[in-house]
């Protein structure tokens, strides 16, 4: 590895390793947790993993990192933060230098304060996001964040991506749950911005710019996060839509009837549904056969569930007689409730098992999503004959996960391979030509990089560019990721697997 050898880096690790004690700081063993992104698409080569326990260690870990390059521009040091490393961008990983390192914030993952009366709870950034929604459960309050990777990704992984989930309809994604943050630096100060104010206009908003920034402008060590009251009845109802316009006129019913109380609103094609009746047979998937969409709606009251029920029903008799609903089952207890979940939960599993494909998590306008469906679905087709549309994700907030799996008996690797390039610029095109977004909840990583380059506009690009100067001149946080930079080197990429 040309002059920056491992040896070469072999002060700042003895320096790591007093910092976070020997058995921390790792660069021997199976590093493959830690190196290999989460859909097992690529692996890069970690200089070291490095596990501080606290806030403190973070900022001296930071502080070396930064002197080091600062005394040897050009190594290529980086620094990589990582939480659960369930990111779909390749944003938590390193790239094959060897030259980065993984610091990993899982040891900081205390519950530091819950307060009932502000209705808010302070959590470092480590912390499990089923464990936070466990915590505030226990205290008979609600986190209301939820996605499926809740039980290995981190509330800091949540912040840094931005992440969005099953309840942004109602609560918000993460930046509108998050009052307060703790930041570690690119030059390993800390800024201790953990409040748990509602109104707070002094100056920028450091905490809104922080997160979604993908671990490229500050490392998140803990954060102050907003609780809700925990309704009283949690309603879920499962239905068939004879059509993605229909369902569309019943998300619109729905909010009219339900207002507030609707909490999700999920939307789940055919074949989808058949890949989870396939390869999670257990689960039962109901009436999956009976059109072309299932919708998962979600309710929550304050009332007693009687009085919820009531509200609920009278919705779905009159989405039956506009006819934007054509049949619908209501789960009847928590159980059946919980199975209608994980179904909906078990999509991405059950694509991936049935082999590697082209994911795209988009936005749209709601008013917009039928029209994208319909046509690109058409021009996709007509470009690679007998593709399979895997289409899921949560209609009520205008994302959908519009993914694309090989035609029956096609080598999918071999299909990835040969048409990813092709299939994200007939999806991407259509999808700015529509006012939406190229990437709803999952953030850029290294994977999205080249598309923000090319669909960001260049007075937003040439902003956020002076941004991460200004906040971390030495490239040194997460770099490559988000923002092309001439610090980028194409060779230094992750292997695929
Ligand atoms: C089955 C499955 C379902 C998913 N469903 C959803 C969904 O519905 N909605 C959604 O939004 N996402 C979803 N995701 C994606 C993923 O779970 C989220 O992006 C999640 O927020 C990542 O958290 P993490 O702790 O795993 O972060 P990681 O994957 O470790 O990191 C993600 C990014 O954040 C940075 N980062 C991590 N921790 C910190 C920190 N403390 N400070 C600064 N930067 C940091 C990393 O460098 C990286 O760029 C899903 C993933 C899977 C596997």
């Amino acid at each position: 590895m040309n002059t920056f050898s491992l040896p070469f880096f072999s002060p700042l690790i003895a320096s790591l390793r007093e910092i976070t004690g020997p058995d921390h700081t790792l660069t021997h063993g199976d590093l493959s947790a830690w190196q290999q992104d989460c859909r097992g698409r690529t692996a890069g080569v970690a200089l070291a993993v490095v596990r501080p326990a606290h806030t403190d260690q973070v900022a001296r870990v930071v502080r070396a990192c930064a002197l080091f390059l600062a005394q040897h521009p050009g190594c290529g040091l980086g620094i990589v933060p990582q939480g659960g490393n369930t990111g779909l961008v390749q944003g938590s990983t390193p790239d094959g230098s060897g030259r980065q390192i993984v610091l990993s914030l899982q040891r900081l993952n205390a519950v530091r304060h819950v307060d009932t009366a502000n209705l808010t709870m302070t959590l470092e950034a480590g912390c499990i996001l089923q464990t936070a929604q466990e915590c505030a459960d226990q205290a008979g309050l609600l986190f209301a964040l939820s996605l499926a990777a809740k039980g290995s990704c981190t509330v800091g992984g949540n912040l840094a991506t931005n992440a969005g989930g099953t309840q942004v309809l109602r609560y918000g994604n993460a930046r509108d749950l998050c009052l307060g943050l703790e930041v570690v630096t690119a030059s390993g100060d800390t800024w201790h911005g953990l409040r748990g104010l509602r109104k707070d206009n002094t100056g920028y908003d450091l905490r809104d710019l922080l997160v979604g920034s993908e671990g490229t402008l500050g490392i998140i060590t803990a954060a102050t996060f907003k609780l809700y009251p925990r309704p009283a009845s949690q309603l879920c109802a499962w239905g068939v839509v004879p059509s993605l316009p229909a369902a569309v006129r019943l998300l619109g019913l729905a909010h009219q009837q339900l207002g507030a109380g609707l909490t999700g609103f999920e939307l789940m094609g055919q074949l989808a549904l058949g890949l989870v009746a396939r390869h999670f047979a257990d689960l039962n998937v109901p009436l999956w056969q009976d059109g072309p969409y299932c919708v998962l709606l979600a309710y929550s009251d304050h009332r007693p569930e009687s009085v919820a029920l009531g509200v609920l029903l009278e919705c779905l008799e009159s989405a039956l007689a506009d006819g934007c609903l054509s049949n619908a089952v209501m789960a009847n207890s928590l159980a059946q409730a919980e199975t209608f979940w994980r179904i909906r939960e078990s999509l991405p599993a059950a694509q991936t098992r049935e082999g590697q494909n082209i994911k795209h998590d988009i936005a749209l306008p709601v008013s917009q999503v039928a029209q994208f469906v319909q046509t690109t679905d058409q021009r996709l087709q007509q470009t690679i004959a007998g593709l399979r549309m895997v289409t899921f994700g949560h209609l009520g907030d205008g994302n959908l996960h519009y993914n694309v799996q090989a035609p029956m008996g096609v080598d999918a690797c071999q299909f990835v391979l040969n048409h990813e390039e092709t299939v994200n610029r007939i999806v991407f095109d259509a999808v700015m030509a529509l006012g939406g977004s190229f990437s709803a909840e999952h953030g850029i990583g290294s994977l999205r990089v080249l598309q923000l380059q090319r669909y960001q506009s260049p007075v937003a690009l040439g902003m956020m560019q002076a941004i991460k100067k200004a906040l971390d001149p030495l490239h040194l946080l997460n770099p490559g990721r988000v923002l092309l930079t001439s610090h980028s080197s194409h060779s230094s990429h992750s292997s695929y697997l």
